[in-house]
């Protein structure tokens, strides 16, 4: 099957709710940049897709980065006088600070405070903090529950490890008739997050499933890496092969009900940038394109100076930009099955552009062909316009997507028009 006819025959609705199943399912894992929560996800997303493993030793040097020891961990409390846990990791891992070191010892409340992280706007939610790359220990709970402790002596335990192990990321490469790559990134590193983003990740695992065993021009690149330093990494390890990159997309984000929001690549001008404008433009409902910056997720690193790839960001609404952004409130209620759908399929019409987008030349430039001798008129219905604009602009200079742009006419009537002309020998 071709995309179009996988579009064509795709419920998205069944697939959202798939997508939403693995999500359900990856949700309690304590994750991080590195562990056995980060490797444990991925052996599951194994059980979908190809995913080819990779382990990356602590120490190593990645441009101006080192791979940091590993983290993993077992249990955390704290207990008051009784010997009742009062915060408690079992019932989230958002509790701890992501990254604690282990610690055991006794405290009074005021020192305790010193370690302990609340949002008092949002009093009932607990705080997502991480401590990467500064050794530290700590718990994040309610601002309602931090009330509740009364002055007294607390006995801390963080049954963590930080010691020297490994990174792990997967990618999964989808073979197609060219060596030139579309590259899906995503991170994979968030502990009991929804939005942010096994959404990301659970929709990008969907993406590679269809599109495996189909018949596509491009291959198709998945990463399934930490955060920062997962980007950093591949760059590194894959730095004097970018150039097979042609298209890409960070993907995060993408289950909220929030409209679409596209963050362009730093070029700009790239054709991943034309073509999901072009998708959220037509799909009339207000979705976003917004312009390049130097923050956000690994799209920093793609799109560092050094690298500069066409790659840019799809989302809904962008992180930071929603309360729930990084507590305990982005769980699972916060994403929905038909968001997680059309987050999926307008990604399936942007690749489907990029499939069918080129470049083409009027064989007949000198005045307009006499298109009635040929019969065109019957074959070509509702495309006369397109057709138009297919014939003058083919010069070898503007692709059918920047025709389409130019003419404001929809990529798949443009397409289609210069389908028919090919066939009349007026295009090639
Ligand atoms: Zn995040």
């Amino acid at each position: 099957m071709t995309i179009d006819d996988l579009i064509s025959n795709l419920d998205s609705k069944a697939v959202g709710k798939e997508i939403y199943a693995l999500i359900e399912e990856l949700f309690p894992f304590c994750r991080s940049i590195t562990g056995d929560g980060l490797r444990k996800t991925l052996r599951i997303l194994q059980k979908h897709i190809p995913l080819e493993m990779h382990e990356i030793p602590t120490g190593t040097e990645v441009f101006d980065w080192t791979i940091p020891k590993e983290w993993n961990i077992r249990d955390a409390w704290v207990k008051n006088s009784k010997g009742e846990r009062v915060i408690d990791f079992r019932k989230s891992n958002l509790h701890v600070l992501n990254y604690s070191i282990p610690v055991h010892k006794t405290l009074s409340l005021a020192g305790l405070k010193d370690h302990l992280y609340t949002l008092s706007e949002y009093p009932d939610w607990i705080p997502y903090k991480t401590s990467y790359y500064r050794e530290n220990w700590g718990f994040c709970l309610s601002h309602n529950l931090l009330s509740s402790l009364s002055d007294n002596n607390y006995e801390v335990m963080i049954d963590s490890t930080l010691t020297d192990g490994h990174l792990t990321y997967a990618e999964c490469l989808i073979p197609g008739k060219l060596k030139d790559e579309i590259l899906i990134s995503t991170h994979v590193c968030h502990p009991s997050l929804s939005n942010d983003n096994l959404s990301g990740v659970c929709t990008a695992a969907f993406l590679a499933k269809y599109l495996g065993g189909q018949k596509h021009r491009y291959s198709y690149r998945f990463l399934f890496i930490p955060g920062t330093i997962g980007a950093i990494t591949w760059l590194y390890l894959n730095q004097h092969s970018v150039d097979t990159i042609k298209h890409g997309m960070v993907l995060t984000g993408l289950g909220d009900s929030g409209k679409i929001t596209y963050k362009k690549s730093r070029q700009g001008n790239a054709e991943i940038d034309k073509a999901a404008q072009h998708v959220l433009a037509c799909n009339g409902q207000g979705n976003s394109v917004i312009e390049f910056s130097p923050y956000g997720y690994d799209e920093r690193q793609y799109c560092s100076p050094g690298f500069d790839l066409p790659i840019g960001r799809f989302s809904r609404t962008p992180y930071g930009e929603y309360p729930q952004y990084h507590t305990s409130a982005d769980d699972l209620d916060f994403v929905q099955s038909d968001f997680l759908a059309d987050s999926f399929s307008t990604l399936f019409n942007i690749l489907n552009i990029l499939e069918n987008n080129g470049f083409y030349v009027n064989l007949y430039p000198k005045c307009e062909p006499q298109l009635g001798k040929r019969g065109l008129y019957d074959e070509i219905g509702p495309h006369q316009l397109a057709m138009l604009w297919v014939l003058n602009y083919s010069d070898g200079k503007n692709s059918l997507l920047d025709i389409s742009e130019k003419s404001k006419i929809e990529f798949q009537s443009i397409r289609a028009a210069a389908n028919i002309l090919i066939k009349f020998n007026l295009l090639k």
